[in-house]
């Protein structure tokens, strides 16, 4: 548990001087709480007539006996000269002030507070949101996106209402436990022996159901990212479930796996809201047994105990109960939202391989060649690239071609390592990638894939998206080049027209286009071109492959070729099968070989 608290204590460490305040209004307001309530004591001796009369003072201390002796007195003094009405009102409006103190203190504590738990919260958002923007590509093949989604919104959340919200309850409660206690220690010594013993046993047994809360709770959250996950790929694949009439099947292993989620919240609540009623339950046992004892007390012949003192006993006691349920409450509360924790821990510590190294350097421009020495490479267990090897000079135009899966796409994503080799090593200007600062050789490539990577905004915020302070006239003539622009005036709003989810208002030629001019704009010396006409038709396909030959002028371009039309006039064409390059030439030299490309070639030529 204190292992556990010092994790979450982590994160609320920067606003430590808030958490100061918080502590410390709590202590006046506890202060202010006992000190109103012990005022019961004189306020019924006086009723009953019994009040002591005191007529010496001793000298003040600050101890109990010292405050209540000199306290004694000035009421007495009070009931002597004025009349035991004057010092019930002293005593009512006394009461009234406490009071009144404790509660503004509260409400002060609260106030310290709050800009704790959003401050926490924020930044645990803000954390997950960096973290998931680092983080390589290869982290996101091994987990859900729904179920990352859950973490920065669910189980923020949870953070907030469990941990936060009883993190201060946590610190309070005991502390009013403790001031409780001690007073009722001074009052009698005996009956709180009882108590103690009492309290003890109800810890042992909340901590018992305590264990048990937190492993459903783990269940509950991965099982709320599930859920999460299935709703993110149907609103994904929408068209699919209708086309295939899957809207049964797909309904139904939603409705199952939320139903199991169902199941395991009630299992967690149950456990959780059994904490309140047991310990209000042993609360009253405890009560019972003070009563009982303390009633012999007074009973027994020799008066050991005023019963004014046992009702101001009984009376400080009730106010015991609530912090210890309060406190059950919350420990069960932090025990559940550290489920949470977990989750948020797990993506914010994952591992970031693909960083900059130690004295990276900088890098601005491109000057003669990149060149792939031995490079040998596996996402998991299986070999994709084997021992390829490469010299792209500058200016030059390189294709690949070759089956779906021979690893093409993997090839050139090494270039800007959203993957790191495992053997050998790729070199621009001589210098391995590994050595450069990431962000100077991504700045050196454009890359236009198959699938143009479009967001919800308009044209121009889409094209000018790698680039800051475009102005307009950039943005045009990017578009221009990229045969974007007619499409483009012809919309509603022109360059400010929004282009919906993904670019969905948009024809593929359309989205291919912006995402050519967004690479026209960014102006790379290096470009990427991975099957980008491949899902076209044949009227936009030429269109886009204009905007292509217009990119391509000047530069260094890698080109994944689905159509062999398209790479004919390239300095070299490299055919991938397996992960190897197992031809390599110009076109001519290639059919003239008569080998694999020759057979590629053939078969596009009849269909
Ligand atoms: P191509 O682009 O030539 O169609 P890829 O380079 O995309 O081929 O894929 C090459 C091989 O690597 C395939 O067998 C594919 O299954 C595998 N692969 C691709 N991406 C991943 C990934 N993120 N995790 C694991 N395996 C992958
Ligand atoms: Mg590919």
């Amino acid at each position: 548990m204190l292992k556990k608290l010092v994790r979450i204590l982590k994160y609320v460490l920067p606003y430590k001087t808030n958490v100061f305040f918080v502590f410390l209004f709590h202590l006046f307001a506890s202060f202010f709480s006992v000190f109103s309530l012990t005022m019961i004591i004189p306020f019924l001796n006086i009723l009953f007539g019994k009040f002591p009369r005191v007529t010496e003072t001793v000298p003040f201390e600050f101890s109990y006996q010292s405050v209540e002796a000199n306290f004694s007195y000035l009421i007495s003094h009070l009931i002597e000269i004025k009349g035991e009405m004057a010092a019930l009102g002293i005593i009512s409006i006394l009461v009234l002030i406490l009071f009144f103190l404790k509660n503004l203190f509260t409400y002060l504590a609260s106030f310290f507070m709050s800009p704790v738990t959003t401050g926490v919260v924020c930044d645990l958002r803000n954390a997950i949101y960096s973290k998931v923007l680092q983080l390589p590509l290869g982290y996101y093949s091994e987990e859900r996106k729904g179920d990352i989604i859950a973490r920065v919104s669910n189980d923020v959340l949870e953070v907030e209402v469990s941990i936060l919200r009883s993190l201060e309850l946590i610190f309070k409660d005991p502390l009013l436990i403790i001031i409780y206690l001690t007073t009722l220690i001074i009052m009698s010594p005996q009956l709180t022996g009882i108590v103690l013993l009492m309290l003890l046993v109800t810890g042992l047994v909340i901590g018992r159901i305590g264990r048990s809360l937190r492993k459903t709770s783990v269940k509950v959250q991965h099982q709320l990212g599930h859920l999460l996950s299935l709703f993110e790929e149907a609103l994904g694949g929408l068209k699919i479930i209708k086309s295939f009439n899957a809207e049964g099947k797909s309904e139904k292993s939603f409705k199952d796996s939320n139903n199991y989620f169902r199941n395991l919240v009630i299992k967690m609540w149950r456990r959780r809201d059994m904490a309140s009623p047991m310990s209000e339950f042993l609360g009253a046992v405890v009560v019972v047994t003070i009563v009982y004892i303390g009633g012999r007390l007074v009973l027994s012949d020799n008066q050991s105990l005023e019963p004014a003192k046992l009702i101001g006993y009984l009376v400080i006691f009730s106010q015991i109960i609530q912090p210890s349920k309060s406190f059950s409450q919350s420990y069960y509360n932090v025990l559940k939202g550290y489920a949470s924790i977990e989750r948020i821990d797990k993506i914010l510590q994952a591992e970031n391989n693909i960083k900059n190294e130690p004295g990276a350097i900088e890098i601005h421009a491109f000057n003669r060649a990149i060149e792939y020495k031995n490079v040998s490479f596996q996402y998991k267990e299986a070999p994709v690239l084997k021992n390829i090897n490469l010299v792209i000079e500058k200016g030059k135009t390189i294709a690949f071609v070759g089956q779906s899966g021979s690893g093409k796409t993997t090839i050139v994503d090494l270039l800007p390592r959203f993957w790191d080799v495992q053997h050998g090593e790729i070199l621009i200007d001589g210098t391995p990638i590994k050595k450069l600062k990431i962000n100077g050789l991504r700045g050196l490539m454009g890359i236009v894939s198959q699938e143009p990577i479009l967001f919800n905004d308009t044209f121009f915020n889409n094209i000018a998206f790698g680039k800051e302070n475009a102005t307009e006239e950039e943005v045009i003539s990017a578009a221009k080049v990229a045969n974007a622009h007619d499409f483009i005036m012809n919309s509603e709003n022109g360059y400010h027209t929004n282009i919906g989810d993904r670019g969905s208002k948009l024809s593929g030629g359309q989205r291919q286009r912006i995402s050519i001019a967004r690479a026209v704009l960014k102006n790379p010396p290096i470009l990427i071109l991975d099957e980008a006409t491949s899902a076209l038709d044949t009227e936009s396909e030429r269109l886009v492959q204009d905007a292509l030959t217009s990119l391509m002028k000047n530069r260094t371009s890698l080109i994944i070729a689905h159509r062999l039309s398209t790479i004919v006039h390239a300095d070299e064409i490299c055919v991938v099968n397996s992960g190897e390059i197992v031809e390599r030439g110009k076109h001519d030299d290639l059919i003239k070989m008569n080998g694999e490309y020759k057979k590629y070639f053939d078969m596009q030529n009849f269909s």
